[in-house]
């Protein structure tokens, strides 16, 4: 906190429609007075000792600000290129990924009462990395599961849960088929649940949560879900869907030090530059970083405003129907706060 009042923030714009859809949370978090001022950085890639990484004065601004917030950033499919987003996840060791999905009044879809909050772990499991090939036309790809990684998240989600008053943790795995790594997941799971015992604790198969969440999502409003990194990438997208897909979704990079909000999306190359782009995502994102910092007035008045405007739905972009650009949807907001 500066001697102005005012919280320095690290700002990743991003690549596509990241400015446009930055531009909209700077507009609207200048109108709503929020004691922030951005920092932007950009995390093109150098080459230091032969090897691509993050510009040390980026990593600089993230360490002396401890937040940040990121548009998306593009990253080349193929070989040589490593993903600047998993970059930032290892420099930072962003351990735990959080999403929250919950319906939006005003944009419809097969069910309006969702609200799930799924955390992901964010550094080992099937993403580790490790990949050789073994004989030609034979890949092996390595899952890492280890008990300090698996008892951290799982111990930030206890926390979590916790504190946002939510007093259920659910682990999902598949540890009938994983004996060994599932298994460590889960018995590391239940051995952090009896330090916290204000906190109801299950577990549930994989296949069996995709199963019931789109079936019927309330029985999952309750709870927190932890899992391990690649079970989250794929069951976070899909309650991402079940609210009307990845323009409305946040989340939230966790580490010990540092933690990096961000929109789930891409950088939709195919609509930057036009200003069709639905800064909701992002919004959102910088609402969780809010009420992180401790700023939850701020967050709920923001938020508020959001989904006023949603829910009105006369100022809404393509993606939900609607005809406004993306400044227009922002003025929208500003008007509501
Ligand atoms: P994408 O999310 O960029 O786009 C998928 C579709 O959704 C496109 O039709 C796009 O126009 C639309 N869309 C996405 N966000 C939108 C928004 N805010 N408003 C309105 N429409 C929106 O996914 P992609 O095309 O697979 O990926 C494009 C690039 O983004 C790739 O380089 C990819 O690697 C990168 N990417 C980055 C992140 C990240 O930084 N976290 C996440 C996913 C993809």
């Amino acid at each position: 906190k500066g001697s102005d009042g005012k919280y320095t923030v690290s700002l990743i714009e991003g690549d596509g429609i990241g400015p446009e859809i930055s531009q909209s949370v700077k507009d609207i978090f200048s109108a709503a007075n929020a004691p922030v001022k951005w920092e932007t950085i950009s995390v093109d890639p150098v080459f230091k000792d032969g090897k691509q990484s993050i510009p040390d004065d980026a990593i600089a601004s993230i360490t002396r600000n401890y937040v940040a917030l990121k548009g998306p950033l593009a990253t080349p499919i193929g070989k040589g290129h490593v993903s600047l987003n998993l970059t930032l996840r290892r420099t930072f060791n962003l351990f735990a990924n959080v999403r929250p999905c919950k319906s939006i009044q005003g944009y419809k879809t097969p069910y309006d009462n969702v609200d799930t909050v799924l955390i992901r772990e964010n550094t080992e499991g099937e993403y580790s990395g490790i990949e050789h090939v073994v004989v030609d036309g034979v890949v092996q790809s390595i899952k890492l599961i280890t008990r300090d990684a698996s008892e951290r998240v799982l111990r930030f989600a206890f926390q979590y849960a916790q504190d946002i008053g939510r007093l259920k943790v659910r682990a999902v795995h598949k540890a009938t088929i994983m004996k060994m790594s599932d298994g460590l997941f889960l018995s590391c799971a239940n051995e952090i649940a009896k330090d916290y015992p204000n906190v109801e604790f299950d577990a549930e198969l994989l296949d069996n949560a995709c199963l019931k969440i789109v079936s019927d999502p309330t029985p999952y409003n309750d709870k927190v879900l932890v899992m391990p990194n690649l079970y989250g990438d794929i069951l976070s997208d899909m309650c991402a869907g079940l609210i009307g897909g990845l323009g409305l979704t946040p989340s939230g990079n966790i580490g010990d030090e540092c933690s990096i909000f961000e929109a789930v999306h891409g950088s939709a190359p195919d609509i930057a530059g036009k200003g069709l782009a639905n800064p909701t995502a992002l919004l959102l994102s910088s609402i969780m970083m809010l009420q992180h910092m401790g700023l939850t007035e701020h967050a709920s008045r923001i938020q508020a405003a959001i989904f006023k405007t949603l829910a009105e739905g006369k100022t809404i972009t393509g993606d939900l129907g609607g005809k406004a650009k993306t400044h227009e949807y922002a003025e929208a907001v500003i008007k509501n706060l």
